[in-house]
């Protein structure tokens, strides 16, 4: 393995680490779910995806990308958790105050150019101003595609202040 030497970049992280593998417990844990479940929620950093269902490590397959989107990614690696890791269940997570149900699609566009990035505009984002009825959208998504047709699904509303999650469909 190379090692690259005196990266301060990640510095902190890795010697997190060090520190993590002296007492590390999950060497003998299975590839496959324990509990049977894929989470798909938003990147928002202030969602604990095991903490907030009583999860451990092992139990779930937790997919995460901006606004907690069905894309074809999702469905592509629902597949391969759905046939090949145990998963019979799953979570679609939205939450509330996401950003990516905040405005349109022009306002992110306008918000990442006016924070110095590049002219996005070839890019979808995938934002929605209906929240729920997206939600509605991606887990129907899910429940009519072929492919995974045994996999049961519900769609939720995670609150980041209350810390509450509701079903909603
Ligand atoms: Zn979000």
């Amino acid at each position: 393995m190379r090692h690259v030497p005196d990266d301060p970049t990640f510095a902190d992280v890795l010697a997190a680490n060090a520190a993590y593998t002296r007492d590390f417990r999950l060497g003998g844990l299975q590839a496959t779910a324990a509990r049977g479940l894929a989470v798909l929620t938003c990147i928002d950093s202030r969602i604990e995806p095991l903490a907030l269902l009583g999860l451990c490590p092992g139990d779930a397959k937790i997919l995460r990308n901006a606004g907690a989107r069905v894309t074809d990614d999702v469905l592509r690696t629902l597949v391969l958790a759905s046939y090949l890791l145990g998963v019979d269940r799953a979570m679609v997570i939205a939450h509330t105050n996401c950003r990516m149900a905040a405005g349109g699609e022009d306002e992110v566009h306008d918000a990442v150019e006016a924070a110095g990035g590049p002219d996005t505009r070839s890019l979808a984002f995938l934002v929605t101003d209906d929240q729920e009825a997206t939600l509605h959208e991606d887990v129907q998504r899910i429940r009519s595609w072929p492919y995974l047709e045994r996999l049961r699904v519900g769609g939720f509303l995670y609150d980041v202040e209350s810390g509450r999650l509701t079903q909603l469909c």
